[in-house]
């Protein structure tokens, strides 16, 4: 799966502490570290546990830089 810092993912599971499922893309490696998009908490996650959980990958965003 092709994920890359700036993209938005869609959880399965929702953000127990806002409710939201969007999650923002910070770094992308062996370990993926998302920002919610509801609230701005910060996790880090490894790589295939990120993978399983994504529904769906938003990148409306047009080649930001950074
Ligand atoms: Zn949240």
């Amino acid at each position: 799966m092709d994920i890359r810092a700036g993209d938005v993912l869609e959880m399965k599971k929702s953000h127990p502490g806002c409710g939201s499922s969007r999650m923002k893309v910070l770094r992308a490696g062996a370990d993926f570290r998302l920002s919610c998009m509801g609230c701005g908490h910060v996790i880090m996650i490894p790589r295939p546990k990120c993978e399983k959980s994504i529904k769906s990958v938003i990148r409306d965003i047009t080649d930001e830089k950074g």
